[in-house]
């Protein structure tokens, strides 16, 4: 028998486990309406960073060149090493320049529908998480995800010899000194994750999660042939989850059924799955903060619970107040037990903040 989560007074203290790739940012740009720099696959780096006029006076040509099949190359080869640091230097640069526009975004609601015992690990270099994940300080602070780099982040800095990681640019907390860039891991075929301590420790959290998870969302992340490595870590953990058999898992991706079907089955039993091509109609956003324990009360007690979907708002004011009475009951859960009542937030119920 599978090993059922624990779900008491409507309560499902399972993770929700989330994903992002590259697609997260690429969605949640076209859904702020793209002001601000275009945000690159990574097969785009080539000509949003200018790469091209770069590589081929380093004598290579650049017709149908494949980025990440070069990148892996170069890397692989040692073939020219100040290539390699020039191609680094300007992803950094030009992801490091990227910024949240005020509004809400699909970032800031990503942060507020998980709660403490929920990840979002993604594969991104850009800064918006960690932007999503401190302006929304002022509602979650005791009741936010964990978050992972699992390629290293523009916003993240680390002191290797505390062991400790930050916001970049911050000092260590420890030894007061300026805590260092953290690394960008490409998606390359011989990547050692464990080549890096923090890197390593992210995916580390990653797998811990996997391993007892009641849900998992990919969002926009395509699982490149050249990243066969993040592609079994991830499936180890999982596949050794005890509650398997009851987990569900949603793809959020605009590619077609037949294709993510075919890139993920090893991730799914049976038809335990679903796919969305809008993050705003998933199973996330429609239960936010309450994605297990709705999905156990539909699943495993017969009882489902309506659907609570983000309303759209201007301010990211508005969406946290909207927030915050569930927030609300997570804290009266945990000093006083009082159970999860599964209803939706009603039309005008919100807490000033
Ligand atoms: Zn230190």
């Amino acid at each position: 028998m599978p090993k059922l989560p624990p779900m008491n007074n409507n309560v499902n203290h399972a993770p929700h486990v989330v994903l992002l790739g590259a697609g997260a940012s690429i969605a949640a740009y076209l859904d702020w309406g793209k002001k601000g720099a275009r945000l690159p696959s990574m097969q785009d780096l080539l000509d949003v960073l200018s790469l091209r006029v770069v590589i081929k006076d380093a004598g290579y040509s650049t017709t149908n060149l494949n980025f990440e099949a070069f990148y892996d190359e170069l890397c692989s080869s040692g073939a020219n090493e100040n290539l390699k640091a020039i191609i680094e230097s300007r992803v950094y640069e030009f992801f490091s320049s990227l910024a949240l526009p005020n509004e809400p975004t699909i970032y800031d609601h990503l942060i507020l529908s998980l709660r403490k015992k929920d990840i979002i690990a993604t594969f991104n270099w850009d800064p918006f998480l960690v932007e999503a994940y401190t302006r929304n300080e002022v509602v979650t602070e005791k009741h936010r995800p964990r978050i992972a780099f699992l390629h290293g982040n523009v916003k993240i800095g680390t002191c290797y010899s505390c062991n400790v990681a930050g916001v970049n640019g911050r000092r260590c907390p420890r030894c007061k000194e300026v805590l260092a860039p953290s690394k960008l891991l490409y998606p390359v075929k011989h990547k050692n994750y464990n080549s890096d301590p923090y890197i390593m420790g992210e995916w580390d959290t990653l797998r811990r999660y996997l391993n007892h998870a009641y849900f998992l969302t990919i969002f926009g992340y395509s699982a490149p042939v050249t990243d066969v490595e993040a592609r079994s870590l991830m499936l180890g953990d999982w596949s050794t989850n005890p509650a398997l058999e009851l987990a569900e898992v949603e793809i959020i991706d605009i590619r077609s059924r037949n294709d993510l079907e075919n890139t993920w089955q090893d991730f799914f039993i049976r038809q335990h799955y679903m796919i969305s091509e809008n993050i705003y109609q998933s199973y996330l956003f429609t239960h936010p903060r309450r994605s297990c324990d709705a999905f156990a009360a539909a699943t495993l007690m017969c009882a489902p619970w309506d659907d609570n979907p983000f309303p759209k708002f201007k301010t990211l004011r508005e969406l946290q107040e909207w927030v915050a009475p569930l927030i609300a009951e997570e804290e009266q859960y945990d000093t006083k037990r009082v159970a999860f009542s599964g209803d939706p937030i009603a039309p005008n119920e919100k807490i000033e903040l």
